[in-house]
Protein backbone atom coordinates (compact mmCIF):
# COMPACT_ATOMS: atom_id res chain seq x y z
CA UNK A 1 0.00 0.00 0.00
CA UNK A 2 1.38 3.57 -1.01
CA UNK A 3 2.80 5.32 2.15
CA UNK A 4 -0.04 8.24 1.37
CA UNK A 5 -2.36 5.43 2.30
CA UNK A 6 -0.74 4.24 5.30
CA UNK A 7 -1.08 7.30 7.10
CA UNK A 8 -4.85 8.44 6.23
CA UNK A 9 -5.14 4.91 7.49
CA UNK A 10 -3.17 5.34 10.65
CA UNK A 11 -5.53 8.34 11.32
CA UNK A 12 -8.54 7.33 10.29
CA UNK A 13 -8.25 3.93 12.66
CA UNK A 14 -6.78 5.62 15.20
CA UNK A 15 -3.27 5.06 15.13
CA UNK A 16 -1.67 8.34 15.21
CA UNK A 17 -2.67 11.88 14.36
CA UNK A 18 -0.87 15.30 13.25
CA UNK A 19 -0.17 17.19 16.67
CA UNK A 20 -2.44 19.85 17.81
CA UNK A 21 -3.89 19.47 14.38
CA UNK A 22 -6.82 22.10 15.18
CA UNK A 23 -3.84 24.67 14.96
CA UNK A 24 -3.02 22.85 11.80
CA UNK A 25 -0.58 20.53 12.88
CA UNK A 26 3.23 21.34 14.60
CA UNK A 27 6.14 19.87 11.90
CA UNK A 28 7.52 16.70 12.39
CA UNK A 29 5.46 16.05 15.55
CA UNK A 30 2.45 13.42 16.16
CA UNK A 31 0.16 11.73 18.75
CA UNK A 32 -0.46 8.39 19.09
CA UNK A 33 -4.14 7.73 19.40
CA UNK A 34 -5.56 4.61 21.08
CA UNK A 35 -4.89 1.91 19.18
CA UNK A 36 -1.43 3.41 18.47
CA UNK A 37 -0.95 3.63 21.66
CA UNK A 38 -1.72 -0.42 22.66
CA UNK A 39 0.62 -1.27 19.70
CA UNK A 40 3.90 0.82 20.56
CA UNK A 41 3.37 -0.29 24.17
CA UNK A 42 3.66 -4.34 22.77
CA UNK A 43 6.69 -3.21 20.65
CA UNK A 44 8.14 -1.70 23.43
CA UNK A 45 7.19 -5.27 26.05
CA UNK A 46 8.62 -6.94 22.59
CA UNK A 47 12.06 -5.22 23.26
CA UNK A 48 11.80 -4.94 26.97
CA UNK A 49 11.11 -8.65 27.20
CA UNK A 50 13.69 -10.20 25.16
CA UNK A 51 16.50 -8.14 26.73
CA UNK A 52 15.72 -7.68 30.86
CA UNK A 53 13.55 -10.79 31.21
CA UNK A 54 15.45 -13.05 29.22
CA UNK A 55 18.79 -12.17 30.74
CA UNK A 56 19.86 -12.60 33.99
CA UNK A 57 22.84 -9.67 33.46
CA UNK A 58 20.51 -7.41 32.26
CA UNK A 59 18.78 -4.67 34.41
CA UNK A 60 16.30 -1.42 33.83
CA UNK A 61 16.60 1.97 34.36
CA UNK A 62 14.32 5.36 33.80
CA UNK A 63 16.82 8.17 34.26
CA UNK A 64 15.31 11.82 33.94
CA UNK A 65 14.60 13.89 30.56
CA UNK A 66 17.11 17.01 32.65
CA UNK A 67 20.29 16.09 32.86
CA UNK A 68 23.36 18.52 34.31
CA UNK A 69 24.28 20.52 31.46
CA UNK A 70 28.30 18.88 31.55
CA UNK A 71 26.75 15.57 30.54
CA UNK A 72 26.74 17.06 26.85
CA UNK A 73 29.53 18.65 26.98
CA UNK A 74 31.61 15.66 27.92
CA UNK A 75 29.22 13.26 25.82
CA UNK A 76 30.53 15.65 22.90
CA UNK A 77 26.86 16.85 22.01
CA UNK A 78 27.81 20.30 22.66
CA UNK A 79 30.44 20.31 20.55
CA UNK A 80 29.86 18.23 17.62
CA UNK A 81 26.19 16.90 17.81
CA UNK A 82 25.51 19.06 14.37
CA UNK A 83 24.22 18.82 11.20
CA UNK A 84 25.84 21.09 7.79
CA UNK A 85 23.30 23.24 6.99
CA UNK A 86 22.00 25.35 3.58
CA UNK A 87 19.50 27.22 2.65
CA UNK A 88 17.82 27.83 -0.79
CA UNK A 89 17.98 31.97 -1.63
CA UNK A 90 14.77 31.66 -3.93
CA UNK A 91 12.95 29.06 -2.48
CA UNK A 92 14.08 29.80 1.16
CA UNK A 93 13.78 26.23 1.85
CA UNK A 94 16.31 24.76 4.22
CA UNK A 95 18.24 21.83 3.68
CA UNK A 96 20.75 19.45 4.96
CA UNK A 97 23.83 19.50 3.07
CA UNK A 98 24.58 15.64 2.91
CA UNK A 99 21.44 14.85 2.02
CA UNK A 100 21.33 16.96 -0.84
CA UNK A 101 24.78 15.01 -2.05
CA UNK A 102 23.19 11.74 -0.95
CA UNK A 103 20.00 12.49 -2.81
CA UNK A 104 21.70 13.58 -5.85
CA UNK A 105 23.82 9.99 -5.08
CA UNK A 106 20.25 8.70 -5.22
CA UNK A 107 19.25 9.72 -8.57
CA UNK A 108 22.30 7.92 -10.23
CA UNK A 109 21.89 4.73 -8.74
CA UNK A 110 17.90 4.94 -9.82
CA UNK A 111 19.02 5.05 -13.14
CA UNK A 112 21.29 2.37 -12.58
CA UNK A 113 19.11 0.58 -11.45
CA UNK A 114 16.94 1.07 -14.53
CA UNK A 115 19.52 -0.09 -16.81
CA UNK A 116 20.15 -2.87 -14.59
CA UNK A 117 16.36 -4.21 -14.20
CA UNK A 118 16.31 -4.05 -18.31
CA UNK A 119 19.59 -6.11 -19.01
CA UNK A 120 17.86 -8.51 -16.25
CA UNK A 121 14.46 -9.16 -17.97
CA UNK A 122 16.32 -8.95 -21.77
CA UNK A 123 18.97 -12.08 -20.48
CA UNK A 124 16.46 -13.73 -18.66
CA UNK A 125 17.57 -16.66 -16.18
CA UNK A 126 21.32 -16.12 -17.28
CA UNK A 127 21.61 -12.60 -15.75
CA UNK A 128 24.53 -11.81 -13.62
CA UNK A 129 23.99 -8.35 -11.96
CA UNK A 130 27.36 -8.35 -10.51
CA UNK A 131 29.23 -8.77 -13.45
CA UNK A 132 26.83 -6.79 -15.74
CA UNK A 133 27.37 -3.77 -13.09
CA UNK A 134 31.33 -4.48 -13.30
CA UNK A 135 31.52 -4.75 -16.87
CA UNK A 136 28.86 -2.52 -18.68
CA UNK A 137 30.44 1.03 -19.80
CA UNK A 138 27.26 3.23 -18.55
CA UNK A 139 27.19 1.96 -14.99
CA UNK A 140 30.59 2.15 -14.41
CA UNK A 141 30.79 5.74 -15.24
CA UNK A 142 27.92 6.57 -13.20
CA UNK A 143 29.29 4.52 -10.22
CA UNK A 144 32.22 6.48 -10.26
CA UNK A 145 30.49 9.51 -10.15
CA UNK A 146 28.69 8.16 -6.86
CA UNK A 147 31.47 7.37 -5.04
CA UNK A 148 33.25 10.59 -6.17
CA UNK A 149 30.81 12.48 -4.55
CA UNK A 150 29.92 10.35 -1.45
CA UNK A 151 33.34 9.88 -0.88
CA UNK A 152 34.25 13.43 -1.04
CA UNK A 153 31.08 14.60 1.17
CA UNK A 154 32.21 12.15 3.83
CA UNK A 155 35.48 13.48 3.85
CA UNK A 156 34.67 17.01 4.41
CA UNK A 157 32.28 16.05 6.76
CA UNK A 158 35.25 14.57 8.89
CA UNK A 159 37.32 17.40 8.53
CA UNK A 160 34.15 19.92 9.67
CA UNK A 161 34.67 21.33 5.86
CA UNK A 162 31.89 22.94 5.58
CA UNK A 163 33.39 25.21 2.67
CA UNK A 164 34.02 22.04 1.21
CA UNK A 165 30.86 20.69 1.26
CA UNK A 166 28.96 23.73 -0.72
CA UNK A 167 32.10 23.64 -3.17
CA UNK A 168 31.06 20.20 -3.46
CA UNK A 169 27.43 20.99 -3.95
CA UNK A 170 28.35 24.03 -6.53
CA UNK A 171 30.49 21.43 -8.43
CA UNK A 172 28.19 18.69 -8.72
CA UNK A 173 25.19 21.35 -9.62
CA UNK A 174 23.12 20.16 -7.77
CA UNK A 175 19.52 22.01 -7.75
CA UNK A 176 16.91 22.75 -5.01
CA UNK A 177 14.63 19.63 -5.37
CA UNK A 178 11.73 21.98 -4.60
CA UNK A 179 11.84 25.06 -7.21
CA UNK A 180 15.30 23.83 -8.98
CA UNK A 181 17.35 26.76 -8.50
CA UNK A 182 21.12 26.64 -7.57
CA UNK A 183 21.39 29.93 -5.60
CA UNK A 184 22.38 28.53 -2.46
CA UNK A 185 23.66 29.97 1.06
CA UNK A 186 26.98 28.79 2.71
CA UNK A 187 26.93 26.02 4.65
CA UNK A 188 26.89 25.95 8.30
CA UNK A 189 27.09 24.04 11.46
CA UNK A 190 23.47 23.72 13.05
CA UNK A 191 23.59 22.12 16.93
CA UNK A 192 20.91 19.41 17.11
CA UNK A 193 20.28 20.08 20.76
CA UNK A 194 16.83 21.42 21.96
CA UNK A 195 17.95 24.30 25.00
CA UNK A 196 15.22 25.61 27.90
CA UNK A 197 16.15 27.37 30.80
CA UNK A 198 16.58 25.27 34.29
CA UNK A 199 14.25 27.49 36.96
CA UNK A 200 14.75 31.00 37.69
CA UNK A 201 18.54 30.87 36.68
CA UNK A 202 18.43 33.33 33.29
CA UNK A 203 20.98 33.23 30.80
CA UNK A 204 23.69 30.52 30.09
CA UNK A 205 23.95 29.31 33.66
CA UNK A 206 20.68 28.04 33.71
CA UNK A 207 20.67 26.78 30.11
CA UNK A 208 19.86 23.07 29.86
CA UNK A 209 18.90 20.53 26.88
CA UNK A 210 16.90 18.38 26.71
CA UNK A 211 18.45 14.75 26.01
CA UNK A 212 19.33 13.86 22.54
CA UNK A 213 19.73 10.14 23.55
CA UNK A 214 18.62 7.97 26.38
CA UNK A 215 22.18 6.62 26.25
CA UNK A 216 23.82 9.35 28.96
CA UNK A 217 21.60 8.85 31.46
CA UNK A 218 22.91 4.64 31.61
CA UNK A 219 26.35 6.13 31.18
CA UNK A 220 26.17 8.86 34.58
CA UNK A 221 24.40 6.20 36.53
CA UNK A 222 26.91 3.03 35.38
CA UNK A 223 28.55 2.81 39.00
CA UNK A 224 24.85 3.05 40.64
CA UNK A 225 23.35 0.77 38.98
CA UNK A 226 25.81 -1.67 39.05
CA UNK A 227 26.72 -1.55 42.93
CA UNK A 228 23.27 -1.86 43.61
CA UNK A 229 22.34 -4.58 41.42
CA UNK A 230 25.78 -6.60 42.19
CA UNK A 231 26.16 -6.83 38.70
CA UNK A 232 29.51 -8.68 37.32
CA UNK A 233 30.87 -7.66 34.11
CA UNK A 234 29.80 -8.42 31.09
CA UNK A 235 26.33 -6.67 32.19
CA UNK A 236 23.96 -4.04 30.26
CA UNK A 237 21.29 -1.13 31.57
CA UNK A 238 18.58 -1.16 29.15
CA UNK A 239 16.19 2.09 29.03
CA UNK A 240 13.22 2.75 26.99
CA UNK A 241 12.52 6.94 27.10
CA UNK A 242 12.23 10.04 24.96
CA UNK A 243 14.56 11.72 23.34
CA UNK A 244 14.32 15.04 21.44
CA UNK A 245 16.37 16.25 18.61
CA UNK A 246 16.08 19.74 16.38
CA UNK A 247 15.82 17.70 13.28
CA UNK A 248 16.57 20.18 10.09
CA UNK A 249 15.02 17.80 7.99
CA UNK A 250 12.11 16.15 9.57
CA UNK A 251 10.21 14.28 7.56
CA UNK A 252 8.49 10.48 6.36
CA UNK A 253 5.91 10.92 8.80
CA UNK A 254 7.53 9.54 11.92
CA UNK A 255 10.60 8.03 10.52
CA UNK A 256 12.27 11.30 11.33
CA UNK A 257 10.75 13.40 14.35
CA UNK A 258 11.94 16.13 16.27
CA UNK A 259 10.65 14.42 19.71
CA UNK A 260 10.53 10.68 19.71
CA UNK A 261 11.23 7.34 22.18
CA UNK A 262 14.33 5.08 21.82
CA UNK A 263 15.05 1.32 23.26
CA UNK A 264 18.78 1.59 23.89
CA UNK A 265 20.59 -1.19 25.73
CA UNK A 266 24.23 -0.36 27.30
CA UNK A 267 26.52 -4.11 27.66
CA UNK A 268 29.42 -3.28 29.54
CA UNK A 269 32.42 -5.54 28.65
CA UNK A 270 35.91 -5.88 29.67
CA UNK A 271 38.32 -3.93 27.15
CA UNK A 272 39.53 -5.95 24.56
CA UNK A 273 36.18 -8.56 24.48
CA UNK A 274 34.05 -5.60 22.65
CA UNK A 275 34.05 -6.87 19.59
CA UNK A 276 33.42 -10.36 20.24
CA UNK A 277 30.50 -8.84 21.90
CA UNK A 278 29.38 -6.21 19.34
CA UNK A 279 29.40 -9.48 16.73
CA UNK A 280 27.21 -11.36 19.45
CA UNK A 281 24.68 -7.97 19.77
CA UNK A 282 24.97 -7.86 15.99
CA UNK A 283 23.39 -11.43 15.37
CA UNK A 284 21.06 -10.81 18.78
CA UNK A 285 19.35 -7.89 17.47
CA UNK A 286 18.71 -9.35 13.59
CA UNK A 287 17.19 -12.05 14.96
CA UNK A 288 15.20 -9.89 17.06
CA UNK A 289 13.50 -8.86 14.05
CA UNK A 290 13.14 -11.98 12.22
CA UNK A 291 11.35 -13.56 15.32
CA UNK A 292 8.69 -10.77 15.00
CA UNK A 293 8.07 -12.39 11.66
CA UNK A 294 9.74 -9.42 10.09
CA UNK A 295 11.05 -10.93 6.24
CA UNK A 296 14.30 -11.46 5.63
CA UNK A 297 14.17 -9.26 2.31
CA UNK A 298 13.86 -5.85 4.49
CA UNK A 299 16.16 -6.18 6.61
CA UNK A 300 19.99 -5.50 5.82
CA UNK A 301 23.53 -4.65 7.55
CA UNK A 302 24.73 -1.42 6.99
CA UNK A 303 28.95 -1.23 8.12
CA UNK A 304 29.42 2.22 8.87
CA UNK A 305 32.97 3.36 6.91
CA UNK A 306 32.69 6.67 8.88
CA UNK A 307 32.93 6.19 12.63
CA UNK A 308 31.48 8.35 15.05
CA UNK A 309 34.17 9.99 17.52
CA UNK A 310 33.13 7.51 19.81
CA UNK A 311 33.03 4.00 18.29
CA UNK A 312 35.48 1.30 16.68
CA UNK A 313 32.58 -0.22 15.46
CA UNK A 314 29.78 0.07 13.47
CA UNK A 315 26.92 -1.00 11.64
CA UNK A 316 23.06 0.01 11.21
CA UNK A 317 19.95 -2.57 10.88
CA UNK A 318 18.54 -0.93 8.16
CA UNK A 319 14.74 -1.83 7.16
CA UNK A 320 13.17 -1.50 3.82
CA UNK A 321 10.91 1.23 4.45
CA UNK A 322 7.82 2.59 1.54
CA UNK A 323 10.47 4.88 0.83
CA UNK A 324 13.13 2.67 0.69
CA UNK A 325 16.41 1.19 2.90
CA UNK A 326 16.90 3.07 6.12
CA UNK A 327 18.30 3.08 9.62
CA UNK A 328 16.52 1.03 12.10
CA UNK A 329 18.55 0.19 14.92
CA UNK A 330 22.15 1.42 15.42
CA UNK A 331 24.68 -1.37 17.21
CA UNK A 332 27.80 0.57 18.15
CA UNK A 333 30.92 -0.73 20.29
CA UNK A 334 31.50 2.49 22.05
CA UNK A 335 34.85 2.22 23.52
CA UNK A 336 35.18 3.67 27.02
CA UNK A 337 34.97 7.24 25.39
CA UNK A 338 31.59 8.03 27.36
CA UNK A 339 32.92 6.79 30.94
CA UNK A 340 35.96 7.86 30.51
CA UNK A 341 34.82 11.40 29.55
CA UNK A 342 32.31 11.59 32.56
CA UNK A 343 34.57 10.26 34.81
CA UNK A 344 37.34 13.25 33.58
CA UNK A 345 34.68 16.07 33.51
CA UNK A 346 32.93 15.37 36.73
CA UNK A 347 36.00 14.23 38.71
CA UNK A 348 34.18 10.95 39.93
CA UNK A 349 36.00 7.34 39.22
CA UNK A 350 33.68 5.42 37.14
CA UNK A 351 35.37 2.37 37.11
CA UNK A 352 35.04 -1.32 38.03
CA UNK A 353 36.80 -3.94 40.42
CA UNK A 354 37.16 -7.14 38.60
CA UNK A 355 37.49 -9.84 41.41
CA UNK A 356 38.43 -12.37 38.99
CA UNK A 357 41.56 -10.15 37.61
CA UNK A 358 42.50 -8.39 40.50
CA UNK A 359 42.26 -4.53 39.06
CA UNK A 360 40.14 -1.61 38.38
CA UNK A 361 39.38 -0.54 34.71
CA UNK A 362 36.63 1.62 32.95
CA UNK A 363 34.89 -0.89 30.64
CA UNK A 364 33.98 -0.75 26.86
CA UNK A 365 30.44 -0.21 25.94
CA UNK A 366 28.43 -1.94 23.31
CA UNK A 367 24.97 0.14 22.39
CA UNK A 368 21.96 -1.44 21.00
CA UNK A 369 19.44 1.78 19.99
CA UNK A 370 16.33 1.65 18.26
CA UNK A 371 13.64 3.83 17.46
CA UNK A 372 10.34 2.63 19.03
CA UNK A 373 8.84 4.93 16.00
CA UNK A 374 10.78 3.58 13.35
CA UNK A 375 9.84 0.08 14.66
CA UNK A 376 6.51 0.77 14.77
CA UNK A 377 6.49 2.29 11.26
CA UNK A 378 8.12 -0.53 10.34
CA UNK A 379 5.29 -2.92 11.57
CA UNK A 380 2.58 -0.79 10.21
CA UNK A 381 4.16 -0.94 7.15
CA UNK A 382 4.43 -4.55 6.75
CA UNK A 383 0.77 -5.11 8.08
CA UNK A 384 -1.03 -2.89 6.10
CA UNK A 385 -2.33 -4.30 2.80
CA UNK A 386 -5.03 -5.05 0.59
CA UNK A 387 -5.92 -8.43 -0.30
CA UNK A 388 -8.90 -10.36 -2.77
CA UNK A 389 -11.22 -12.72 -0.35
CA UNK A 390 -14.30 -14.27 -0.56
CA UNK A 391 -17.07 -12.28 1.28
CA UNK A 392 -20.37 -14.39 2.84
CA UNK A 393 -21.66 -15.42 -1.06
CA UNK A 394 -18.42 -16.22 -1.66
CA UNK A 395 -17.36 -13.70 -4.12
CA UNK A 396 -14.88 -11.79 -4.60
CA UNK A 397 -14.06 -8.90 -2.64
CA UNK A 398 -11.56 -6.61 -1.35
CA UNK A 399 -10.79 -5.79 2.42
CA UNK A 400 -8.14 -4.27 4.07
CA UNK A 401 -5.82 -5.89 6.73
CA UNK A 402 -3.66 -5.16 9.37
CA UNK A 403 -1.67 -8.46 9.41
CA UNK A 404 -0.17 -7.54 12.78
CA UNK A 405 1.92 -10.55 14.69
CA UNK A 406 -0.45 -11.26 17.07
CA UNK A 407 1.75 -10.89 19.89
CA UNK A 408 2.25 -7.04 18.90
CA UNK A 409 -1.27 -6.37 17.92
CA UNK A 410 -3.11 -3.86 19.59
CA UNK A 411 -6.57 -5.51 19.57
CA UNK A 412 -6.32 -9.38 20.20
CA UNK A 413 -9.65 -10.22 20.02
CA UNK A 414 -13.11 -8.90 19.33
CA UNK A 415 -16.99 -10.60 20.81
CA UNK A 416 -19.01 -10.72 18.05
CA UNK A 417 -23.12 -11.10 18.86
CA UNK A 418 -25.03 -12.46 15.64
CA UNK A 419 -27.36 -9.65 16.31
CA UNK A 420 -27.98 -6.91 18.98
CA UNK A 421 -31.81 -7.08 19.01
CA UNK A 422 -31.84 -10.88 20.77
CA UNK A 423 -31.79 -10.17 24.60
CA UNK A 424 -30.07 -13.61 24.85
CA UNK A 425 -27.18 -13.40 21.84
CA UNK A 426 -26.18 -9.90 23.17
CA UNK A 427 -25.76 -11.26 27.12
CA UNK A 428 -24.11 -14.39 26.26
CA UNK A 429 -21.72 -12.02 24.15
CA UNK A 430 -21.41 -9.55 27.30
CA UNK A 431 -20.74 -12.70 29.17
CA UNK A 432 -17.97 -13.73 26.82
CA UNK A 433 -16.25 -10.56 26.51
CA UNK A 434 -16.57 -10.33 30.73
CA UNK A 435 -14.12 -13.52 30.65
CA UNK A 436 -12.11 -12.40 28.34
CA UNK A 437 -11.04 -8.67 28.93
CA UNK A 438 -9.03 -9.62 32.27
CA UNK A 439 -6.40 -11.55 29.87
CA UNK A 440 -6.44 -9.55 26.86
CA UNK A 441 -7.45 -6.30 25.45
CA UNK A 442 -10.76 -7.29 23.54
CA UNK A 443 -13.82 -5.09 21.76
CA UNK A 444 -16.83 -5.57 21.89
CA UNK A 445 -19.26 -4.63 18.39
CA UNK A 446 -22.63 -5.19 17.86
CA UNK A 447 -23.36 -2.94 15.01
CA UNK A 448 -23.99 -3.67 11.61
CA UNK A 449 -23.63 -6.62 9.41
CA UNK A 450 -21.39 -9.48 11.17
CA UNK A 451 -19.61 -9.15 7.75
CA UNK A 452 -18.85 -5.54 8.08
CA UNK A 453 -18.22 -5.92 11.53
CA UNK A 454 -15.15 -8.74 10.21
CA UNK A 455 -13.99 -5.89 7.77
CA UNK A 456 -13.63 -3.35 10.86
CA UNK A 457 -11.28 -5.67 13.02
CA UNK A 458 -9.23 -6.52 9.96
CA UNK A 459 -8.71 -3.31 9.10
CA UNK A 460 -7.10 -2.76 12.53
CA UNK A 461 -5.36 -6.37 12.81
CA UNK A 462 -7.44 -8.12 14.95
CA UNK A 463 -6.75 -11.65 15.01
CA UNK A 464 -9.46 -13.14 16.47
CA UNK A 465 -13.13 -12.39 15.96
CA UNK A 466 -15.28 -14.70 18.64
CA UNK A 467 -19.24 -14.72 17.31
CA UNK A 468 -22.11 -15.56 19.63
CA UNK A 469 -24.63 -17.06 17.65
CA UNK A 470 -27.82 -19.19 18.79
CA UNK A 471 -25.55 -22.61 18.68
CA UNK A 472 -24.10 -20.84 21.47
CA UNK A 473 -27.34 -20.96 23.24
CA UNK A 474 -27.93 -24.36 23.16
CA UNK A 475 -24.29 -26.17 23.29
CA UNK A 476 -21.96 -23.06 24.88
CA UNK A 477 -20.17 -22.78 21.99
CA UNK A 478 -18.92 -19.75 19.87
CA UNK A 479 -17.18 -19.58 16.39
CA UNK A 480 -13.67 -18.08 16.29
CA UNK A 481 -12.23 -16.65 12.97
CA UNK A 482 -8.74 -15.98 12.00
CA UNK A 483 -7.58 -12.91 10.62
CA UNK A 484 -5.42 -14.29 8.23
CA UNK A 485 -7.07 -17.88 7.14
CA UNK A 486 -10.27 -16.70 7.64
CA UNK A 487 -10.89 -20.11 8.46
CA UNK A 488 -13.96 -20.23 11.27
CA UNK A 489 -13.86 -22.93 13.52
CA UNK A 490 -16.36 -23.84 16.70
CA UNK A 491 -14.82 -24.16 20.07
CA UNK A 492 -15.91 -23.93 23.37
CA UNK A 493 -16.64 -20.72 25.46
CA UNK A 494 -14.58 -22.13 28.48
CA UNK A 495 -11.49 -22.09 26.33
CA UNK A 496 -11.67 -18.84 24.29
CA UNK A 497 -9.40 -17.13 26.48
CA UNK A 498 -6.91 -19.92 26.65
CA UNK A 499 -7.17 -20.17 22.74
CA UNK A 500 -6.69 -16.71 22.69
CA UNK A 501 -4.17 -15.82 25.03
CA UNK A 502 -2.02 -18.78 24.27
CA UNK A 503 -1.96 -17.56 20.41
CA UNK A 504 -1.16 -13.64 21.27
CA UNK A 505 1.37 -14.59 23.40
CA UNK A 506 5.12 -13.31 23.81
CA UNK A 507 6.30 -16.12 25.33
CA UNK A 508 6.51 -18.00 21.93
CA UNK A 509 8.98 -15.32 19.76
CA UNK A 510 11.03 -14.29 22.89
P1 LIG B 1 19.69 9.06 11.36
O1 LIG B 1 21.00 8.80 10.66
O2 LIG B 1 18.53 8.42 10.67
O3 LIG B 1 19.48 10.49 11.74
P2 LIG B 1 21.07 8.42 13.75
O4 LIG B 1 22.18 7.58 13.22
O5 LIG B 1 21.31 9.82 14.08
O6 LIG B 1 19.80 8.30 12.76
P3 LIG B 1 21.17 7.24 16.34
O7 LIG B 1 21.77 8.42 16.96
O8 LIG B 1 22.00 6.03 16.09
O9 LIG B 1 20.42 7.67 14.98
O10 LIG B 1 19.86 6.86 17.16
C1 LIG B 1 19.44 5.53 17.37
C2 LIG B 1 18.06 5.27 16.80
O11 LIG B 1 17.14 6.28 17.18
C3 LIG B 1 18.02 5.27 15.28
O12 LIG B 1 18.39 4.02 14.77
C4 LIG B 1 16.58 5.58 15.00
O13 LIG B 1 15.79 4.40 15.01
C5 LIG B 1 16.17 6.46 16.15
N1 LIG B 1 16.11 7.87 15.74
C6 LIG B 1 17.14 8.73 15.62
N2 LIG B 1 16.72 9.95 15.25
C7 LIG B 1 15.37 9.86 15.13
C8 LIG B 1 14.34 10.79 14.79
N3 LIG B 1 14.61 12.05 14.51
N4 LIG B 1 13.06 10.36 14.77
C9 LIG B 1 12.76 9.07 15.07
N5 LIG B 1 13.69 8.16 15.40
C10 LIG B 1 14.98 8.54 15.44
Amino acid sequence: MDFKNLISHCKEYGFIFPSSEIYDGLSATYDYGPLGIELKKNIKDYWWKSMVQMHQNIVGLDAAIFMHPKTWKASGHVDAFNDPLIDNKDSKKRYRADQLIEGYAEKIEAKIQKDVAKAAKKFGDAFDEKQFRETNGRIIDRQKKIDYAIDTMNQHLKDGNMEGLKNLIDELEIVDPEGGSRNWTEVRQFNLMFSTQLGAIAGEEGKIYLRPETAQGIFVNFLNVQKSTRQKLPFGIAQIGKAFRNEIVARQFIFRMREFEQMEMQFFVKPGSEIKWYDYWKQTRLQWHKSIGTPEDHLRYHDHDNLAHYANAAVDIEFKFPFGFRELEGIHSRTDFDLKSHQELSGKKLQYFDPADNESYVPYVVETSIGCDRMFLSQVSLALQEETVPDADGKDSTRTVMKFHPAIAPVKAAVLPLLKNKEELVKAATDVFDKLKGHVICQYDEKDAIGRRYRRQDAIGTPYSITIDFDTLEDNTVTIRDRDTLEQKRIKIEDVAKVVSDNCTMNTIL
